[in-house]
């Protein structure tokens, strides 16, 4: 199709939903268009400076000679008949070399670079190319001319910072196709390295490739049985005692993070994005408010990263604050998780944190709204539950066309209005993922951070994960963990009595017991993200931690009286918090190990 012939006509506007009324074809049928595709809407009225504008829109609803398209922009100044032109493909981001240390906004525009152009405030109508089409990247082909490749498979490789990006075969392409000229050499992203001749055609292939973004990437590779879905078997690390210990999330999993205003998401986010053991974090804000916008791209760029260099070097950023339309903030969790996709199928490990989901889930509501569709609870849509499943199922550990793993972990954040978690976003959610970290203002009150509540908290993956820790941590590691985590409900329980009846109510055996529950609490549950040495727990030193602090915690001991039970647990938890506090092995940390075993 001719992209840019006027096939449509506007004939309502509603927000930024617009009616659009299909012009008919030289045989007098209507213009064929299709669900998701993407339309530019011209307003008649130009814009500032006498600019014809371009408002990018997307098919959500067809019916016959109309469609509902909903408009990425302001809609102002739009009018009922303004020319609107087809494209003929889907909602796409751009796929290649130069995504690594970018800042976009939900439909791929580079922030920076529209910034340096044109101040903070975008011009409505304007795109521009997700990847720099000025830069070059020296490719390195690995296939030769007569080469049989498939969708997927790797045809070169071009190095992307401290990453070596892999060129692979479209994805889209259907069965086998002959490679019949490749080059080596510095080119920029639209420059042809490669032709492939299918049975019915010769394409050309560029570093970049568009891809549709509500279309996992994996999609067609899997059914063409050129990668495979694989089971996650290992847990995510993290360093963070809490969650690897307690509730780990597995490497190519998927985990939820509700939080109260001020519980601690944003330090635990950047905690998580930074010691997590991943090769590449993708980070989509999504209408948060601005400032919290603002706050994660200038601290990002800023981080140095545990691994060497700076944190932004390895990661891409998707942010949209809820000023942006809804229609956009909508779309960019989408870009994130295709972008997230991309670097997967390479082989490498990705996080994906979207942050909130509940933002996606509103704008959602809002467009449903807009449509008139029938409302579901609370007026979100019926189909959110499944939205939110077929978003986190595109996480996922695979292999690749080439045999090796890639994993594609998704951490969600949720923002229930209140701290009510029965709203439907966030019981969506917790129907569909693994592992739940439910922060908590009452811990975070009581500066008890990570404030994540032990009680509430949950993760299916210490089970599913068994193999693996009895492999690494040690024989019984699940069914210790699952001991610790009663005494923390023990050790709550009495608490709660004790509110009542006085610490003389309670029994010289329940009082042992709180007090095992809080120094297990205070030494290994919480984590002080501003220490040097605390900030991060590698996965050995919580072995040695876990099974020191046990060995205490369950060791046969006399007490005479209750104050010598809470000396003898305060001295305890002084001298562990005082051993996580030391660098391994160091002579403050053999001096501590040494008194603990003295104890
Ligand atoms: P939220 O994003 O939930 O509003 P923040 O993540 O900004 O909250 O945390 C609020 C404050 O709580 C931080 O400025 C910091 O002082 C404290 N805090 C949060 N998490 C931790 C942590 N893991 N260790 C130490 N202090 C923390």
């Amino acid at each position: 199709m001719n992209s840019r012939q006027v096939t449509a006509k506007v004939k309502g506007v509603r927000d930024d939903i617009v009616t659009i009324q299909m012009l008919s074809n030289a045989d007098g049928t209507p213009f064929p268009i299709i669900k998701n595709e993407v339309v530019h809407i011209c307003p008649t009225r130009l814009g500032v400076e006498g600019r014809q504008e371009f408002l990018k829109a997307e098919v959500l609803r067809v019916r016959f000679g109309e469609a509902d398209v909903q408009v990425f922009e302001s809609t102002r100044g739009v009018a009922i008949g303004d020319p609107v032109e087809q494209t003929g493909h889907m909602l796409s981001v751009s796929l290649g070399p130069g995504l690594l240390g970018q800042v976009y906004d939900g439909l791929q525009n580079p922030l920076e670079l529209i910034a340096s152009q044109h101040g903070f405030f975008l011009p409505r109508g304007l795109e521009v190319s997700g990847i720099d089409p000025h830069q070059h990247w020296a490719f390195v082909p690995v296939v030769k001319i007569g080469a049989k490749v498939r969708a997927g498979d790797v045809i070169g490789a071009v190095q992307e910072g401290r990453f070596k990006h892999k060129i692979m075969a479209p994805f889209g392409l259907q069965g086998e196709a002959e490679v019949s000229w490749v080059q080596e050499g510095s080119f920029n992203v639209t420059t042809p390295v490669a032709r492939l001749k299918t049975d019915r055609n010769e394409i050309e292939v560029t570093m970049q490739q568009q891809w549709p973004v509500r279309v996992p990437v994996s999609e067609p590779l899997l059914r063409a049985g050129n990668s495979k879905r694989l089971f996650p078997n290992e847990p995510l690390l993290t360093t963070i005692r809490l969650i690897d210990t307690f509730f780990p999330i597995a490497r190519g999993g998927t985990a939820c993070i509700p939080g109260p205003f001020g519980a601690g998401k944003t330090v635990l986010q950047s905690l998580i994005s930074r010691f997590s053991d991943v090769d590449i974090v993708v980070i989509v804000a999504c209408g948060e408010r601005a400032g919290e916008v603002v706050e994660t791209i200038t601290e990002f760029p800023n981080m140095a990263d545990p691994k060497g260099g700076s944190l932004m070097d390895r990661t891409v950023i998707i942010c949209n604050t809820s000023s942006m339309p809804v229609a956009a903030r909508e779309a960019s969790i989408y870009t994130g998780i295709t972008i997230a996709e991309y670097y997967r199928q390479m082989g490498n490990n990705v996080l994906l944190i979207a942050d909130s989901t509940s933002r996606w889930a509103q704008a959602m509501r809002e467009t449903s709204g807009r449509l008139e569709e029938i409302p579901g609870e609370e007026a979100f849509p019926a189909y959110l539950d499944s939205s939110v499943r077929a978003l986190y199922e595109r996480a996922g550990l695979i292999e690749n066309n080439e045999g090796q793993l890639g994993s594609l972990t998704l951490i969600g954040t949720v923002s229930p209005a209140g701290g009510n978690f029965e709203e439907p976003v966030t019981q969506s959610t917790l129907r569909t993922v693994k592992s739940f970290l439910g922060l908590s203002a009452e811990r975070a009150y009581k500066r008890a951070y990570p404030a994540v509540d032990p009680l509430l908290s949950w993760s299916r993956y210490l089970e599913q994960l068994s193999d693996w820790y009895s492999a690494h941590m040690g024989e019984g590691w699940v069914e210790q963990v699952k001991s610790m985590q009663k005494l923390l409900q023990a050790g709550e329980e009495i608490q709660q009595m004790m509110q009542v009846t006085g610490e003389e109510g309670v029994t010289l055996d329940d009082y042992i017991t709180y007090h095992k529950a809080i120094c297990l609490d205070q030494v290994y549950l919480q984590q002080d993200a501003f220490d040097p040495v605390d900030a991060s727990t590698t996965v050995e030193r919580q072995k040695a931690l876990f099974h020191e602090l046990l060995g205490c915690l369950t060791k046969a001991r006399e007490f005479g009286d209750k104050e010598e039970v809470r000396a003898h647990y305060t001295k305890l938890t002084g001298l562990f918090r005082n051993l996580n506090y030391s660098r391994l092995h160091s002579p403050d940390y053999r001096k501590y190990e040494g008194e603990i075993k003295a104890t």
